[in-house]
Formats: structure tokens, C-alpha cells, sequence
């Protein structure tokens, strides 16, 4: 039987993959927003029990071609571990065309641009990571456990050998106050701009009582940002985007979910939310964005 420990969060993107546990919980644990892993310790997978789930997972799925290694921060396990873990999917998986997981910038770090290509031409060519903003004060506040400087030359690393990345960005992290949400946006979207990920995926901020930012809510230090500011927020980062990506905000936590093709689509979901806009401006209703129509 495989081994699986809850929770498990995925992207949505990768539904359909092969899961893989290779790690429970998250190394650093410590974002001030996030409270996903707040009762799982942080653990590595036995080797032994990662190479008998990935001989199992091969011959119950033999045609796959994406494998998803989880949980919180996968990329973190040394280069040996990781190559080691890349070499059996490459071997007991035949069809295998990609390995994705979430990754941090202090995990691309530790590794050298040798041992990052090596583990590109293992097929680990898709990394999901948490930029969350591209504002250095924001970012302080997000806790992430790297400053902008250092993300764009981790960013930068990956781009050199190759490989691939997506990244979060969360609107509401500054809380209640347009115009902190704006410089936000605006900041965040000149540092996409200069290393553009493959897919730019928009959240709302949602608190979590057992978070920093849920505990600042309680002593009413942190005011959330009404859903209007959040909507322009992610209006105004849109509209500074330029270098080529994908763009989405479906997802639960938006009101009003775009997605499209910068720049080629920026235009057509501009005008999408800035008609969203007027309407609650003008104390109209919108109805919220359910997910129910399956793109999440
Ligand atoms: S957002 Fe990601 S890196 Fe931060 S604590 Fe949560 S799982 Fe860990």
C-alpha cells in the first residue's frame, strides 16, 4: 500500500499526477499566513519506503507521465536524496516526462547550478514556490525566510538551467489601506517581470486563526483589506505584468476568477474586473466565485 500522510495539498494543476511522498509537514513552517502545517512535524520519508511506493505506483499506474512529490517543501531533502529519488522514477517509470513539487528559495540555495542540472535532466523541471509578493516590506511581513534580493537570484539560477517555476501571489497581505495594496501590487509585478514564472496564480488573503496573521487579527493589529481592495489590488498587478506568463485568479478564495495569457489576454481581463469594480463600487452585488465549475 502507499504511504500517504494528511494533509496533503496539491495544486490544482496537478490533479492528475502520480503522488509520491517524500516528506511530511514543511521545513520552515513559519509564514505568517499559513497555518496548513501547524500540526504535522516536519519529517523525510524513509528512502526505503519512497523506493518500494515508487516501484508500487509504477506498476498500478505504468502509463504516467507527471509525478508530484510531496508535501510542504519537498526540495529541501539533500542533492543526493533528490537524484537518488530521480534516478528510480526514471527507471521504474518508462512514460515519465515530468517531476514537479513545491520548493523554497532557501532550498534552491543549498543546491549548486551543477547539482540543480542534473536534477533538470532528471526531469525535475517544475518547481511550485511561494513568492507570494515581490515588495520587500510585505514580504518581511509574510515571513517567507528570504528577501527579494534573494528570491530574483534563486529565480535567476532556475532560469539558467532551465527549469521552470510557479509562484503564488496573495492579495490582502498588507491589510486594510489601498494604497499599501497598490505599491504592493506594483512592486510585485516589476519583480515578475524580471523573472516571469511559468503560471502567476492570485489568491485572497484568507486567515486562519492559528496563524501570526490570525493571532494580530485578535489583538486588532491586522485589519483585512475589504474584497474591493483585493479586487483592485489584483487589478493593478495585472496591469503592470509584461513579460510573458500564464495569469490566474481561479481560484476559491477571488471573487471575481480571470485567467489568460499575458500580455496577449491582459486587455480582455483587465476589462473583466475593472467591470467588477464599478459594480461594487456602486454598491452592486456580485456573486461569489464558487469553484464548483471544476477549474478550482
Ligand atoms: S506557505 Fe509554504 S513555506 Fe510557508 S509555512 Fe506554509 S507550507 Fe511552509
Amino acid at each position: 500500500m502507499l504511504h500517504y500522510t494528511e494533509p496533503i495539498y496539491r495544486p490544482p494543476s496537478e490533479a492528475d499526477d502520480l503522488f509520491i511522498q517524500v516528506t511530511q509537514g514543511c521545513s520552515h513552517n513559519s509564514c505568517s499566513f499559513c497555518g496548513q502545517y501547524k500540526d504535522t512535524p516536519f519529517r523525510l520519508s524513509p528512502m526505503e519506503q519512497i523506493e518500494a511506493d515508487i516501484i508500487e505506483a509504477a506498476k498500478l499506474y505504468p502509463d504516467k507521465k507527471r509525478v508530484y512529490l510531496l508535501s510542504g517543501d519537498p526540495f529541501v531533502l539533500s542533492f543526493d536524496k533528490l537524484k537518488q529519488i530521480g534516478l528510480w522514477l526514471n527507471q521504474y517509470i518508462p512514460s515519465l516526462e515530468a517531476v514537479a513539487m513545491f520548493a523554497s528559495i532557501n532550498s534552491i540555495k543549498q543546491k549548486t547550478d551543477a547539482e540543480l542540472k542534473t536534477l533538470f535532466g532528471l526531469k525535475m523541471n517544475l518547481l511550485y514556490l511561494g513568492i507570494e509578493t515581490g515588495d520587500p516590506e510585505t514580504l518581511a511581513f509574510a515571513n517567507k525566510g528570504h528577501n527579494v534580493e534573494e528570491a530574483y537570484t534563486q529565480l535567476k539560477r532556475l532560469e539558467s538551467v532551465g527549469i521552470g517555476y510557479l509562484s503564488a501571489y496573495i492579495s490582502g497581505l498588507t491589510g486594510d489601506g489601498l494604497e499599501k495594496g497598490l505599491e504592493n501590487a506594483r512592486n510585485s509585478a516589476a519583480f515578475f517581470n524580471k523573472v516571469p514564472p511559468v503560471m502567476l496564480g492570485v489568491t485572497s488573503l484568507s486567515i486562519w486563526d492559528n496563524t501570526e496573521i490570525g493571532k494580530l487579527r485578535r489583538e486588532g493589529k491586522f485589519i483585512p483589506a475589504p474584497e474591493l481592495q483585493m479586487l483592485e489590488e489584483t487589478r493593478e498587478l495585472l496591469s503592470g505584468l509584461t513579460s510573458p506568463m500564464l495569469f490566474s485568479s481561479i481560484h476559491v478564495s477571488n471573487l471575481v476568477p480571470v485567467m489568460g495569457r499575458i500580455p496577449e489576454d491582459r486587455n480582455e481581463m483587465l476589462q473583466t474586473l475593472d467591470q467588477q469594480i464599478a459594480v461594487l463600487k456602486n454598491d452592486g452585488d456580485i456573486p461569489r466565485y464558487s469553484g464548483r465549475d471544476g477549474r478550482m
